[in-house]
């Protein structure tokens, strides 16, 4: 199955008409399950600062967040990004929900993150996450492998390159430019050991922004899905029989102190902090993690917590660089593909720098 056949040419001249100077903003956020939603509003001109939109409202009853009863949620803007499918002055706005007494909504944990990074400004805190993800066909079968069947094992796909090796190059091409025009942060992409299985990286990110990017690579990913007929999903262990591998999103994390010379003895004693709060960091990395952190397959085991340099198979690794430098990073490999990077972030810092 290849792209879905679009009337590019009854579609088209209606996308040259100008606009008449008004501006089409999409405004985004999370819903009550963890998916992605999403409804435009016409603005008068261009927006060049998130602080000159509008506070808007939706139902939260039909996304799990609210009772119909008293159904309305409110979307605060918090980020803006330009628009890749809209183009000109048409903006993206990534929005946080709040109950109308101002409480933070369902599945808003961008309000404490952003409490959290306030408390460790000082520290600058950075990220950068390897976002994983797996490519399904409609007919919910992983994009490209053979109907009703299995492709060769696991072995050649990883950064591969080649036909039978590589699926949906296209795809994953558009993507990472709509990323680039849209000012995430994206830093690379790879094709990940299972088949159907791709890996992009954002970061390094300060902050609250690192959620705010994460969210949106996210969302492109999702709507640029619906045109190639693919639907990406984003759960830690999409296939469980056979030996294939599960999707996690490694959080690489660091300090000034962290950055600066000798600060690998910084990463020790965070390593030290991170040890003693396992569970309440599994707690918060992804629903049926579990069942991707079997201590197979890359991973270490959910139950157990352990570090080591260059060590892919530990819940932390230091990568051999920083070793040798004396300074850098420490990367996370426990959390799953699912995770809402702002509670991940936030326990990272919560962890290291404010407990
Ligand atoms: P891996 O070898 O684990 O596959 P990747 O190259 O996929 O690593 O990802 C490494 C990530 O680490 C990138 O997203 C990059 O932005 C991030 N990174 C690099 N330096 C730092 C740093 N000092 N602090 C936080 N993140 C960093
Ligand atoms: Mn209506
Ligand atoms: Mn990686
Ligand atoms: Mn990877
Ligand atoms: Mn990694």
């Amino acid at each position: 199955m290849g792209v879905p056949t679009k009337r590019v040419d009854l579609w088209q001249p209606y996308m040259n008409l100008p606009q008449g100077g008004k501006v089409m903003a999409e405004y985004i956020w999370i819903d009550g399950t963890g998916g992605m939603r999403c409804k435009t509003m016409t603005l008068p001109g261009k927006v060049s600062d998130v602080k000159e939109l509008k506070e808007w409202n939706f139902d939260g009853s039909s996304t799990k967040q609210a009772p119909g009863h008293d159904s309305d949620v409110f979307l605060r803007p918090c980020a803006i990004f330009p628009d890749p499918f809209r183009g000109g002055d048409n903006i993206l706005v990534l929005c946080a929900c709040y109950f109308p007494d101002g409480t933070p909504a369902t599945n808003n944990h961008r309000h404490l993150c952003e409490k959290n990074m306030n408390l460790a400004k000082q520290h600058e805190p950075w990220f950068g996450l390897e976002q994983e993800y797996t490519l399904f066909d409609s007919d919910g079968q992983p994009y490209g492998w053979p109907k009703g069947g299995f492709p060769a094992p696991q072995g050649p796909y990883y950064c591969g390159v080649g036909t039978g090796k590589v699926f949906a190059r296209d795809f994953i091409e558009a993507h990472y430019r709509a990323c680039l025009y849209a000012g995430i942060k994206i830093s690379g992409i790879n094709a990940e050991v299972m088949p159907a299985q791709w890996e992009f990286q954002v970061g390094p990110c300060e902050g609250i922004e690192m959620g705010d990017h994460l969210w949106m690579a996210r969302f492109l990913l999702l709507r640029i899905g619906e045109e190639w007929g693919i639907t990406p999903s984003f759960h830690p262990k999409p296939l469980t029989e056979g030996e294939w591998n599960g999707a996690g999103c490694h959080t690489n994390y660091s300090t000034n102190e962290t950055r600066a010379e000798g600060g690998i003895k910084a990463i020790h004693e965070y390593i030290e902090k991170l040890s003693k709060r396992h569970l309440q960091h599994i707690e918060v990395y992804g629903e049926d993690n579990e069942k991707r952190l079997t201590g197979k397959h890359e991973t270490a085991s959910a139950t157990t917590f352990t570090a080591g340099v260059s060590d892919r198979g530990a819940s932390i690794r230091i990568p051999r660089s920083v070793d040798i430098e004396g300074k850098g990073y420490l990367e996370d490999r426990r959390p799953a593909s699912n995770i809402d990077p702002y509670r991940v972030c936030s326990v990272m810092v919560e962890t290291t720098l404010i407990l």
